[in-house]
């Protein structure tokens, strides 16, 4: 049976160890009392030098776009919206003078979609629950800026990006996200009529 508070012992014990092993004469305490060498903190001397993220990093989300912007995933369905928990997410559908939804390449789209990225919370649930894979999370997190309005409400034009871009920033993620859809459109294709079958009218 594990006694109570070792497990604090053993953290507190892990946090020492992480800071003697920042200092060089830590170091060498760690070497006399025959301890595993620690790396210490990492730090780098940012801006100049910039840490390299873990792929599964993220910040803010972003629309994904196929090959030209045009081809944006969004279809303007709003479930991101309802379910942002801040609610900083707004979209208006495009929609023709008669009130009727505009399609383009057979899909309803996003005339505006604007995202409040001073309210967002990085929470990902945008992205979660998109049928579409039309919403990713981006890693660029140097967005600083003094204005609030004119800057950190990021509409339709900066929020698009490409395709191949998620692929260059999470391509494990992007890599299931392209087999998801690829099996998608291989199930709403329509299947060919076999050798001596008649087609169906
Ligand atoms: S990003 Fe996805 S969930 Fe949000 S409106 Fe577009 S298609 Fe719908
Ligand atoms: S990451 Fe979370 S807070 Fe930010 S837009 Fe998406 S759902 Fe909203």
């Amino acid at each position: 049976m594990a006694l109570i508070g070792t497990g604090v012992l053993k953290g507190m014990g892990v946090t020492l160890k992480t800071f003697l092993g920042t200092y060089p004469w830590g170091r060498a305490l760690l070497r006399v009392l025959r301890f595993p060498p620690s790396d210490g903190l990492v730090t780098v001397q940012y801006p100049d030098v910039k840490q390299q993220h873990h792929e599964r990093f993220r910040y803010f989300p972003f629309l994904v776009y196929d090959g030209t912007p045009e081809n944006l995933r969004c279809v303007a369905c709003k479930i991101c919206e309802q379910e942002c928990p801040p609610q900083c997410i707004h979209i208006v559908m495009e929609k023709d003078a008669q009130g009727r939804p505009v399609k383009a390449h057979g899909r309803t789209l996003p005339k505006q979609f604007d995202i409040d990225m001073s309210i967002c919370m990085s929470c990902r649930i945008c992205v979660d629950v998109c049928p579409f894979d039309a919403i990713e999370m981006d890693n660029q997190y140097e967005l600083s800026a003094s204005e609030r309005f004119e800057h950190m409400i990021f509409d339709k034009q900066k929020l698009l990006k490409s395709a191949d871009y998620f692929q260059s920033i999470k391509p494990t993620e992007a890599a299931v996200v392209d087999q998801r859809l690829s099996a998608k459109a291989a199930k709403a294709a329509p299947s060919k009529p076999t050798e001596g079958q008649r087609p169906t009218p």
